[in-house]
Order: structure tokens, then C-alpha cells, then sequence
């Protein structure tokens, strides 16, 4: 029996004033996550739990984490509040028609039944999205892109993933897959990718990819954290991979705002921090390789929310249902 575990292990808070309250599941290839969210964005004190995804588990195992997590969170409503939704962001790819997932690091789901299997578990009108997605429409409701009606949201971690807001309304596609920004082939590398490509902006850019480069290089490090270390330090081969990055996902923001013209790329997940000087990098590479105003004019920020962000972002399906396509 797979156990949920509370994020924070503080007293239940309810201030009384919001009363419409919507559930916000995030699932990925480590782990699932649930919470209540307020319409104002906000995760409710001691509604958030998690369980692992990860270690090869089964698809049913699977299922159970996600009913085990949801039903903690159920358990934690306050009697005053009104439960008007469940929204589900899920690491991609996904079958938007058909409520299906496929997430690349899940093997044991190929067109897994999640969107079903929330709805029988909760009750509740239920909206899935790609976790990029989610995470994009939380930036532009309370974090970097608020009040931005052109937003790039994107991650940059152990993949790199992302969302796309247009004219102030998602832009999921037809399939619901559009944002994969991981994806794009950068010109110049050819680094392979997990997905079949060559040159894709994850394969040289993620944070593991990032770490092997350095290592191919004669860099003995294996975590971000000791490349973040070494790059404070100055190591050259830190400072080149770290360049190496920042250029590749400058080059492919570019592509990205050349096409839909964007505004503002919001940039988080752990690797986005490796180090301050990354963000100046990405700059760089989109003023060198855009001859177009239009394209470098697009601001390139960090995401204003942390690891809330893809919680938020699902409950976002509910609460600014109005944004969502
Ligand atoms: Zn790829």
C-alpha cells in the first residue's frame, strides 16, 4: 500500500474568507503531488502531500499513489469550503481528447486512463493539461508573467519542458502536447536526445545532460549542486558547460518567440538556478541570434514561483477556467 507523506507539517490554516477551493494534482516521473488551492493561489497550509512514482513501479501501483495522495488531501477540506474542481497536470506526452497519458519517464503508462481515474476518485469536474501548462498558467496568474498576455513558462531540470499562453488564453494544441520546448533542435549541437532526436535543447541543456557534457570534458562532479559550487569557484570547464546551456536554450527561446511572438519566458525548475550568470547566458544567445526586434525585445526572467508552481497551475484548470483552451 503505497503511503502519502505531508510536505508541511503545520496545523491546518483556514482564514474563512475564500470558500471555493479547488484540487490541484501534479504528476511526473518522481512523484505525485496534491493540494487545495484558494482562488487567490494560494496552497492551503497542510494540504499538500506526495508519494513517489519512480523505482520502475506498475501501473496500478501507479494508480494507487495517485488515490492514496488525493484521498489525504480530501481528508484535509475544511468543513467551510466548497470543492469546485480537480485539475491534473501530467508530465507529457499526453491525449488532451481522450484524458490519456503517456509520460516519457513512466513507462509502465502508455495511454494511461488519468484523467478517468481522477474523476472516479473525486467526484469533481476534472481538466488535465501538460504539467508545462500548468506550471505556465500559474506564473501568468501569481508569479512572473502576471498580467502578461504572451508568456513562455518553462522548465529547465532534469528535463526541459514548457507552456505557452497567447493573446491571455493557454494554447494546449490539439493533442494537448504543444509547449514541448525540450524538443526543439538547436542548431550547432548534436547531442542526442532521449526522444530519437539530435540537438535537442534537453538533450544539451537538462541538468543531468548539463552534468554529463562537464563530465565528457574531464569534470569529476556529479550533481548540479556541486556544478553550481565549481561555477561560483570559476572552474573553466563549470563556466563553459554552463555557457554551453544557457546558449542552447537562448538559441531555442528565440525559435520559440520568433514564431509565436512572445512577451515573456518565465524560467524555472532546479537547474535554472544553477547559477544567476545562466539567465545573462540565455540573454546573450537571443541577442546574437535574432536580427529581429520582435524577438529581443521577449524578456527572460526567472519563474517567480517555486515548487508551488505546478500546483497552482492545475488548480488554475478550475479557477481561471476562462483562460483555459
Ligand atoms: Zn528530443
Amino acid at each position: 500500500m503505497t503511503t502519502a507523506s505531508r510536505s508541511q507539517l503545520v496545523p491546518l490554516h483556514w482564514d474563512g474568507e475564500t470558500r471555493e477551493l479547488a484540487l490541484g494534482i501534479d504528476f511526473g516521473g518522481t512523484k505525485v503531488e496534491a493540494a487545495l488551492v484558494d482562488g487567490t493561489g494560494r496552497v492551503l497550509e497542510g494540504s499538500r502531500f506526495r508519494a513517489p512514482t519512480g523505482g520502475g513501479a506498475g501501473s496500478d501501483e501507479l494508480a494507487a499513489a495517485v488515490g492514496t495522495v488525493i484521498r489525504a488531501v480530501l481528508d484535509s477540506v475544511p468543513r467551510e469550503a466548497r470543492l469546485i474542481g480537480a485539475g491534473v497536470g501530467s508530465a507529457g506526452p499526453i491525449d488532451v481528447a481522450n484524458g490519456l497519458v503517456s509520460p516519457l519517464n513512466v513507462p509502465a503508462w502508455r495511454g494511461y486512463p488519468l484523467l478517468a481515474l481522477v474523476e472516479d476518485i473525486t467526484g469533481l469536474p476534472t481538466v488535465l493539461r501538460m504539467d508545462g501548462l500548468c506550471i505556465t498558467l500559474a506564473e501568468h496568474w501569481v508569479g512572473a508573467g502576471r498580467d502578461v498576455s504572451n508568456v513562455m513558462g518553462m522548465i529547465v531540470s532534469t528535463g526541459v519542458g514548457g507552456g505557452l499562453i497567447l493573446g491571455g488564453v493557454t494554447v494546449p494544441g490539439p493533442t494537448g502536447n504543444a509547449g514541448h520546448i525540450g524538443h526543439i533542435e538547436v542548431g550547432g549541437f548534436d547531442d542526442v536526445c532521449a526522444c530519437g532526436g539530435t540537438g535537442c535543447v534537453e538533450a544539451i541543456a537538462s541538468g543531468p545532460n548539463t552534468v554529463a557534457w562537464a563530465n565528457r570534458n574531464g569534470w569529476p562532479g556529479t550533481t548540479g549542486e556541486q556544478l553550481s559550487a565549481d561555477h561560483r569557484a570559476g572552474v573553466p570547464v563549470v563556466v563553459a558547460a554552463v555557457e554551453r546551456a544557457g546558449r542552447a536554450l537562448g538559441h531555442a527561446i528565440a525559435s520559440a518567440a520568433s514564431l509565436v511572438d512572445l512577451d515573456l519566458v518565465a524560467i524555472g525548475g532546479g537547474f535554472s538556478q544553477v547559477s544567476p550568470v545562466l539567465f545573462d547566458h540565455i540573454r546573450v544567445a537571443i541577442a546574437e541570434r535574432a536580427a529581429f526586434d520582435f524577438v529581443s525585445r521577449t524578456r527572460v526572467v526567472p519563474a517567480g514561483l517555486g515548487g508551488d508552481a505546478p500546483l497552482i497551475g492545475a488548480a488554475a484548470l478550475i479557477h481561471r477556467r476562462s483562460l483555459v483552451r
